[in-house]
Parts: C-alpha cells; sequence; structure tokens
C-alpha cells in the first residue's frame, strides 16, 4: 500500500494506522447496466454516487447494528470499457470502490471470506433525485407515463433510468447477486423511496405551518410547482368531462321529464357529483327511451302525440 492511499485511509480512521493495521479491498459497487427491476443508473449518477460514497460503512448484511460495521470506503472510480456495451447501448461504467478494515481478531473471519471470494457481492442503498422513463423521458414520480418498464417500444427496452442521486446511505455485502453482469446488487428499500413520497412530505409541511412560514428548497418548490401543474391538467380534463355530462342530462330532462322546468334541471345537475350525474343520466336514457321511440315512429305533430301520451297514463 501506497503512502497516499494510507494518507486518506487515515482521514476517515479515529486513530492513525499503519500500513500492517489495515485490510483494503476493492468492491463493484454499482452499474450503468439494466439490472433485474429494469431499472440502471445513469453514467451521471455513477459519478455523483462516487462522491457521496466515500466515507461511508459497510455492513457485513442489512441489520445496522455498529457491531456489524466492518469496513469504509476510502477512495471510488467510475471505471468505464469502451468495448463493452449496455443493453441499453451505453459504454458500460462501473463505480468501483476501495475500502479498509481493521486487522484484528473481530474482523479476522471476515477478511479470510473475501481473500475466499466468499463475499464479492455489494448491495447499495441510495436516494435517487429522478426516476426516468427511457423511452419518453417523462419523471416517473412527477408525471408518470404509459410506457411499461421490460416491454419494446420501437426496438428500444423500457427501462428506468435513476438520475441526480441525492444520498447514498450504506452499501452490504450479500448472498445474491440482482445485476448478474457485474455480480452487485442494488437494494432499493424504504429509505430509497424518498423521490416517491417527497411530495406527501411536501404536503405534510403545509399541514405544520407555523407563523414564519413553509420553507421549501428551489428544487421542492420547483416540484410542487410541477405537481401543481399536472393536477391542473387533470381538472381541465375533470371540468371538460363534467360538462358533456350535464350537457347531456340536460338535453335527456328535456325529453324524459318534459314537465321539470331547464332552471330546475340545471340547479339539480350542479349538485350531482360525477358518478351521480352518471348515474342520473342513465335513468333518464331508460326513460327517455320508453317515450322517445314512440313518438319519433308515429312523428305526430304536438297535439297528437300528447293524446297518445295521455292515453298512455290512463288505467
Ligand atoms: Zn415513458
Amino acid at each position: 500500500m501506497c503512502h497516499d492511499e494510507l494518507a486518506l485511509i487515515n482521514m476517515y480512521s479515529k486513530k492513525a494506522l499503519c500500513a500492517d493495521e489495515v485490510y483494503t479491498f476493492s468492491v463493484v459497487l454499482c452499474d450503468n447496466e439494466i439490472d433485474r427491476d429494469g431499472e440502471r443508473f445513469s453514467t451521471q449518477a455513477l459519478k455523483t454516487l462516487a462522491e457521496l460514497f466515500k466515507g461511508k460503512t459497510g455492513i457485513s448484511d442489512h441489520s445496522m447494528k455498529a457491531s456489524d460495521q466492518v469496513a469504509r470506503i476510502y477512495d471510488t472510480e467510475v471505471e468505464t470499457f469502451p468495448d463493452m456495451k449496455t443493453r441499453a447501448g451505453e459504454v458500460y461504467s462501473r463505480l468501483k470502490a476501495k475500502a479498509y478494515t481493521p486487522r484484528n481478531e473481530g474482523n479476522a473471519s471476515f477478511i479470510a471470506d473475501i481473500e475466499a471470494g466468499i463475499k464479492k457481492e455489494v448491495s447499495v442503498g441510495c436516494a435517487a433525485g429522478r426516476k426516468i422513463c427511457s423511452v419518453c423521458g417523462a419523471d416517473v414520480h412527477l408525471t408518470g407515463c404509459a410506457h411499461k418498464n421490460g416491454r419494446t417500444y420501437s426496438g428500444k427496452l423500457c427501462h428506468t433510468i435513476l438520475c441526480d442521486p441525492t444520498d447514498a446511505y450504506e452499501w452490504s455485502f450479500v448472498a445474491v447477486p440482482a445485476q448478474p453482469a457485474a455480480g452487485v446488487i442494488k437494494s432499493f428499500t424504504k429509505k430509497e423511496n424518498r423521490g416517491e413520497n417527497s411530495m406527501q412530505e411536501i404536503l405534510k409541511r403545509f399541514e405544520g405551518a407555523t407563523d414564519e412560514g413553509v420553507l421549501l428548497s428551489k428544487a421542492e418548490a420547483a416540484r410542487l410547482l410541477a405537481h401543481l401543474d399536472s393536477l391542473g391538467a387533470l381538472a381541465d380534463d375533470g371540468i371538460e368531462y363534467r360538462n358533456e355530462l350535464v350537457k347531456n342530462a340536460l338535453c335527456l330532462c328535456a325529453t324524459a321529464l318534459p314537465s321539470l322546468s331547464r332552471e330546475s334541471a340545471d340547479e339539480i345537475c350542479k349538485k350531482l357529483r360525477v358518478g351521480e350525474l352518471r348515474e342520473f343520466t342513465a335513468a333518464l336514457e331508460k326513460e327517455a327511451s320508453r317515450t322517445l321511440p314512440c313518438s319519433a315512429q308515429l312523428a305526430l305533430p304536438g297535439s297528437a302525440a300528447k293524446t297518445i301520451s295521455n292515453t298512455e297514463f290512463k288505467i
């Protein structure tokens, strides 16, 4: 081990360690290949993660007990392989980390496992700021889209691109790899759904508003505005649909309930929710079909039609 590496390690260790007190090894944390969940990191995300993972402690399993913390990353590097292409057609890149662990009795079996190649699969937990549809570029959380992961559109496999990582929580050794090519697992645990919950979290903050107001970051404000925009578009669609329903119901009222004034029909329709309007319309259609074919078939002028409908109500 060179002096530079030892200097890096000592930036993170509590007490200065000398070369024979530490054991160092390399792990591949993640790459830009599409994984089993139909997700992949963007190459830019790997570069951001390279910075975020520096100094992060790795654990030997998924428990967060301090006693399980066995190694710490002291350096990272994004490696690119110009001759290798991913399934998305990009140059294959991966995030490699150098980690150290103190050589002591407690770590002896851990070090032995690494040397024997038993502990080589690594899982990472991180937060993706944005998740993008590979087909249309829509933000999966903000707007969503109709494309399905794993399907092919115009010859291209639809997958989710994880961009702009905001935090790296942990890395750990695990038993089964999820990314077969790299032998690396990317486990997206609850913590990682921050992107997904962020709108709920932002709205929660409004509930807890104080006299000082509500504090939002620039990114959160942008996210909220985009959310309101998409809700506005949905509301426009809803209003248009509702207006169609009301128009149709009023037409049917004139036929099925001729004795009901237009004003009263208007008032009734105003009070009904969309579901009730649909039910009301269906009932009016049924009613109208009882009177309509009769007058249509006979096509009688007003007075005669009245006579017929009057006779219907006799007996
Ligand atoms: Zn899409």
